[in-house]
């Protein structure tokens, strides 16, 4: 029957991590721990609580907030049907399932104005480049309830607490205002006036963004696109009385709070669910993908997704882009690493008791390593300064008979025996 069964294995096959993708592997994830508690810290700074919406919602869901046209939903997203004959989408932005789950959880009845954030994957089939992945990490935050000023000024803040919090002083606010339902339609209608003489010099993408989406053609990479729209009429100039009163608020209390930001009105942001407020951080340290975080007002999205009008700003920022920049300014983490105790048992007897030992170590709080290949003493001691361990515990039929372990510390050399009664105190005091 076992021949049986090893004739049957499968030919070996090796695997490659799927495009786009990546493995984070221990040498870096130290790095991302702690940059995650950097922004959880400085989130919980701001009185923000932490959400975890599902991977995968429904595909609808997508397509309603972020918008039909946007290249997200028309060609990037990953969407499947499950067993059920549902139609499911990996997410490939959280403030979409944000939304859906304040709506359904009624969280906007528990307290007037909601602080969310959180940090998660999200999925997109764009060409990957640097800076561009198919699955990244994204972090980010939604106020949820507030029209103020004060609101949008409070995210824009946070984002730059955050990029702070790592002593990253060299990124740039851009700012724009894309208006509201009273202004939009008829800048758009503006812009398509000003185009249409020139809209055989557009690109190819432009010009199917001419009808439906012009405000995009105001954001396009493309040199001759960017001739074209160079003089073009301007939202920012084009607003109603409301969207002029907000926007010039926003900068008051910007420049109130010492918040540098620069006006661009070619930021019009991805996604459609924005309306007033639009902004960007981006780096020079990026190359061509110099977006940190992209954020704004959207105060529609509440209401379009079913739930009571709830005015909302927030923003979104690539975990991957953050760690590109961290490596470029030499960002170092302070978190100390806990000293390690590396356990040398020397003989089967030995490991008995180290088993026992590491157990009580541990749950004392002690950070502890085990030879697990049954190696002698040398290799055990050279495995230990590998680790960079602070004390080894040799432990064989000796020790076991006299009932003290061999305590060398690693960063003098020195050894003292220790009754095995008195390990546990003997590190509280040592090492800690
Ligand atoms: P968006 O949701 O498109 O506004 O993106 C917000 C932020 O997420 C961007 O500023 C980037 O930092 C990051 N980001 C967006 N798409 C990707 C991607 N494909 N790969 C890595 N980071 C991304």
């Amino acid at each position: 029957m076992r021949y049986a069964l090893c004739a049957m294995r499968p030919t070996p096959m090796r695997f490659q991590k799927i495009k786009g993708t990546r493995d984070i592997l221990p040498e870096e994830i130290g790095r991302w721990q702690a940059a995650e508690a950097v922004i959880h810290q400085v989130m919980a700074r701001f009185g923000f609580s932490e959400i975890r919406p599902p991977i995968f919602e429904e595909t609808e869901l997508f397509a309603r907030s972020i918008g039909q046209l946007t290249d997200i939903v028309s060609k990037e997203m990953y969407s499947f049907v499950d067993r059920g004959e549902k139609n499911l989408t990996l997410r490939p932005e959280l403030t979409a399932g944000v939304v859906r789950a304040f709506v359904e959880n009624n969280l906007g009845k528990k307290q007037p104005v909601n602080k969310l954030y959180y940090l998660g994957s999200a999925f997109r089939q764009e060409n990957p480049q640097a800076g561009r992945q198919r699955q990244f990490q994204q972090f980010g935050a939604e106020i949820l309830g507030s029209p103020e000023p004060a609101a949008d000024v409070e995210a824009i803040s946070l984002s730059m607490a955050v990029y702070r919090a790592f002593q990253l002083e060299r990124f740039v606010v851009k700012l724009n205002s894309v208006g509201d339902v009273v202004c939009r339609e008829p800048y758009k209608q503006k812009l398509r006036e000003y185009l249409r003489p020139r809209f055989d010099r557009l690109c190819k993408t432009c010009q199917q963004r001419f009808e439906k989406n012009p405000l995009r053609i105001l954001d396009c990479k493309e040199a001759g696109c960017r001739v074209e729209t160079a003089e073009a009429p301007k939202l920012f100039d084009e607003l109603c009385e409301n969207c002029v009163r907000h926007f010039a608020r926003v900068q008051q209390l910007l420049e109130a709070g010492g918040m540098k930001y620069e006006l661009d009105f070619r930021l019009v942001r991805g996604l459609d669910y924005y309306t007033r407020t639009a902004y960007e951080i981006t780096s020079d340290q990026l190359g061509a993908q110099d977006a940190l975080c992209g954020g704004g007002r959207y105060d529609l999205l509440v209401e379009e997704l079913g739930g009571d009008a709830t005015p909302a700003v927030g923003f979104a920022a690539g975990m991957e882009r953050l760690m590109m920049v961290l490596e470029k300014i030499g960002w170092q983490p302070t978190t100390p690493k806990a000293p390690i105790i590396f356990l040398a048992p020397l003989g089967e007897a030995a490991v008995l008791w180290a088993v026992q030992a590491a157990a009580q170590l541990r749950q004392n709080g002690m950070t502890v390593e085990m030879d697990l290949l049954n190696r002698g003493l040398k290799a055990q001691l050279r495995e230990a300064n590998r680790q960079q361990a602070r004390f080894a515990v040799i432990v064989g039929d000796n020790e076991l008979q006299t009932q003290h372990a061999a305590v060398r510390d690693l960063t003098s050399s020195q050894q003292t025996e220790v009754a095995f009664v008195d390990l546990i105190s003997y590190f509280q005091q040592n090492s800690f």
